[in-house]
């Protein structure tokens, strides 16, 4: 099949961290949270549940972000560049959908020429300082149902969404086809429930499904 929209996950899928679980291992808060992740990633709790959770007790400040911005880009999934040049090769539109924090994802997008206004994620509020105040509570994306509602707002009938979680297969409800992704965790839901699956470590491998 071929789409003229492809919207990607981030965590797990263009990089592979997962950018909160990674905050929370820096403040040493790693393997509790972790888990919350997994399991909302895996479908068995509500996102909206452990979201605003996970912010309280980390508290991200500016700094944080900034740093997490830089991990991303240094933990990039083989062959992203290559997916991404192709696509823009090809005229695709490009969107990146995440539950994550948009001032982290903002520095990879920019390096795959990914306009910030195609970058759909959740915002963080700083003080002066640059502490943590509050994450943007109102975002679908901190929410299950989250990536469905972004993705009917697109209103495209050529769209496909790229990624390894529960979330990311939201896509279907908005009537568009789902790759997943195991080529950083191969997670059992959606290896079932997606349209197309890959579990080549090397991103390229979706490119016969898309162009
Ligand atoms: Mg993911």
């Amino acid at each position: 099949m071929s789409f003229q929209v492809v919207c990607f996950d981030c965590d797990s899928t263009l990089s592979k961290i997962e950018g909160i679980d990674e905050l929370a291992r820096r403040v040493g808060l790693g393997e509790e949270l972790a888990k919350l992740t997994d399991a909302a990633m895996n479908g068995e709790v509500a996102l909206e549940e452990i979201y605003g959770k996970r912010l309280e007790l980390i508290k991200p400040n500016r700094a944080a972000l900034d740093w997490l911005g830089e991990f991303y880009i240094s933990e990039l999934v083989d062959g992203v560049a290559d997916v991404f040049a192709e696509l823009h090769k090809h005229n695709k539109t490009i969107h990146i959908i995440s539950g994550g924090l948009l001032p982290a994802i903002l520095p990879l997008a920019k390096l795959l020429n990914v306009p910030a206004e195609n970058v759909h994620a959740v915002d963080v509020y700083f003080a002066e300082n640059g502490d943590y105040l509050d994450y943007e509570t109102k975002s679908p994306l901190a929410k299950n149902g989250g990536k469905a509602a972004i993705i009917k707002s697109l209103n495209s009938t050529s769209l496909v969404m790229i990624g390894d979680g529960k979330t990311d297969l939201e896509a279907q409800q908005a009537g568009a086809k789902v790759i997943g992704f195991g080529g950083v965790v191969d997670r059992k839901l959606v290896h079932e429930k997606a349209d197309f699956f890959v579990v080549n470590s090397n991103l390229t491998a979706v490119l016969p499904h898309i162009i």
